[in-house]
């Protein structure tokens, strides 16, 4: 399967996409890093693979 990630535009910070599945908005874990992250930034055929895929992904 593939791992979907995002990275912070603003610190570099990498998210795993599906955190970000679960939790749709989020603030970035970076430290000292104010930037709201969200799904809906990932590339549509990258939503579309983790929303597909999701009971392969261990939620944690
Ligand atoms: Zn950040």
């Amino acid at each position: 399967m593939r791992i979907i990630t995002h990275t912070c535009p603003d610190c570099g910070t990498i998210v795993a996409g599906n955190v970000l599945e679960a939790r749709r908005v989020m603030k970035c874990p970076g430290r000292n890093c104010e930037a709201v992250l969200e799904f809906g930034d990932l590339d549509q055929t990258e939503q579309d693979y983790i929303v597909s895929n999701i009971e392969n992904y261990s939620i944690d």
